[in-house]
């Protein structure tokens, strides 16, 4: 009997919230872990830790996702050598504002990184996966891409921007047996919601609760390990029924 073949998921994003959740239930899944993040480093060796815990390989890479050299320099070789299995873009920012005040800086840094670090990533990656005839994209988007949000033009305008492209991508690469879904979350209990006021938006959400990041990494993990797939280019919401 031969072994089965060392899975590997490429969590962008992994040390904090929905990513941290997402690396560790994909590494109970079975999935060795390449976990990326931009500079918290004692997080991501927490997860590391987490993950090892499970008898699991974890290598951790920090980088700007912003930055297509920094991305390059860090994935481009090692995909070349071992395609990842699954990808999941989650990392994100916000940088809230209202419209009427929001600078070009506001608005360019979170397009950069949220929407341009999609295609950095996924540019980058997508060669490998598409000679391994194989694979799961999962690309996190936000309820805020879905129906707007007041404050959020620049992050709902990524957010929206990811569906647009996590679609057109589906429609390019499905033959090849490659899988790709966008995941968008309501409102989850992670750093990028510590200051909201809860109560509040408690009462727009219909199982009148926010959620945690490891009830948005359950849907992640169900589109990257599920062996038979036949959900592609569908947007998926964890919200609580926020937007139904
Ligand atoms: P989080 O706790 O703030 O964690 C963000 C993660 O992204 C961290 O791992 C962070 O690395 C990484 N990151 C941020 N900017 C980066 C950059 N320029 N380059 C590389 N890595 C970067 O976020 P979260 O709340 O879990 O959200 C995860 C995803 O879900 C985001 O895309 C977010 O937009 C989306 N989302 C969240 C919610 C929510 O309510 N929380 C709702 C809808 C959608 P460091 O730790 O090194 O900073």
């Amino acid at each position: 009997m031969t072994a089965p073949k060392r899975r590997i998921a490429l969590v962008v994003g992994g040390s904090r919230g929905i990513g941290q959740a997402t690396a560790i239930r994909l590494a109970d899944s079975g999935f060795d872990i390449w976990l990326t993040y931009r500079s918290r480093h004692e997080a991501a060796n927490e997860v590391k830790r987490e993950i090892e815990k499970r008898g699991r390989v974890c290598e951790c890479m920090a980088f700007d996702i912003a930055d297509r050299a920094a991305v390059e320099a860090a994935l481009r070789e090692r995909v070349e050598k071992t395609p990842p299995y699954a990808v999941v873009f989650n990392a994100g920012v916000t940088k809230d504002n209202l419209f009427v005040w929001m600078t070009q800086e506001e608005w360019n840094d979170v397009i950069r990184v949220d929407l341009g670090g999609f295609f950095n990533i996924i540019n980058t990656v997508l060669f490998s996966m598409l000679a391994q005839k194989q694979g799961r994209i999962v690309a996190v988007s936000s309820v805020s891409g879905q129906i707007g949000q007041a404050g959020q033009a620049n992050y709902a305008a990524a957010k929206a921007g990811i569906i647009g492209a996590a679609k057109s991508l589906a429609r390019e690469v499905g033959k090849r047996d490659i899988s790709v879904n966008v995941v968008a979350p309501g409102v989850i209990e992670t750093d990028m919601t510590a200051d909201l006021p809860k109560d509040e938006i408690n009462a727009l959400i219909p199982m009148g609760r926010l959620g945690t990041p490891e009830e948005a990494a359950a849907v992640i993990n169900f589109l990257c390990s599920e062996n038979h797939m036949y959900i592609h280019g569908q947007v998926i919401g964890v919200n609580g029924g926020l937007s139904m």
